[in-house]
């Protein structure tokens, strides 16, 4: 990696580590993240990398949670880098039910829902690929207003995400 400021140009790159916050469906999300910061000119620059493992990880949550709004399903889709006519022929709806749904004229249909959080589970959170979604959504996770995530917290790895925090069991895995 260069250490050299993209801004001022001196050689004066430190790693640093940041808390960073942002709001998505009504929760706000923090996790720590590893950052650079030039000592000359003060500029703090995050690489695109860890932002997005950052949406992934909030992305991993809402479809835990079966966060079923307009907001969390185009959330999801966005972060799975599908585009609204790819989502739909994959839905086998027209992709108008995607516009409505995202705009907030339709209420997300509930199947529309589990395709979506298991699609983002199974490609965000190997562990519980096999999650029967459908089950979540009648019996979800509760979801605090405010959610601390751990990015370096064993990623995709064993320990990675747990549901130890709610009363809950995860759903048996069929
Ligand atoms: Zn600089």
């Amino acid at each position: 990696m260069k250490k050299t400021c993209e801004r001022c140009g001196r050689d004066a790159i430190l790693d640093i580590v940041i808390d960073d916050s942002t709001e998505v469906c009504g929760h706000s999300f923090t996790a720590s993240m590893p950052a650079t910061r030039c000592a000359a000119c003060r500029q703090v620059v995050v690489q695109a990398e860890q932002v997005k493992r950052f949406e992934r990880r909030i992305a991993v949550e809402l479809a835990k949670a079966a966060v079923r709004s307009a907001d969390g399903f185009r959330f999801l889709r966005t972060v799975l880098e599908m585009a609204q006519p790819g989502l739909a022929e994959l839905l086998d709806v027209p992709v108008e039910y995607v516009h409505y749904w995202e705009a907030g004229k339709w209420p997300v249909d509930p199947r529309a829902m589990a395709v979506l959080a298991s699609l983002t589970l199974g490609r965000f959170d190997g562990q519980h690929a096999s999650l029967d979604c459908l089950r979540v959504l009648r019996m979800p996770r509760k979801l605090s207003a405010k959610v601390r995530l751990h990015l370096d917290d064993g990623g995709q790895g064993a320990k990675g995400w747990r549901f130890g925090d709610t009363p809950r069991k995860v759903p048996a895995t069929a």
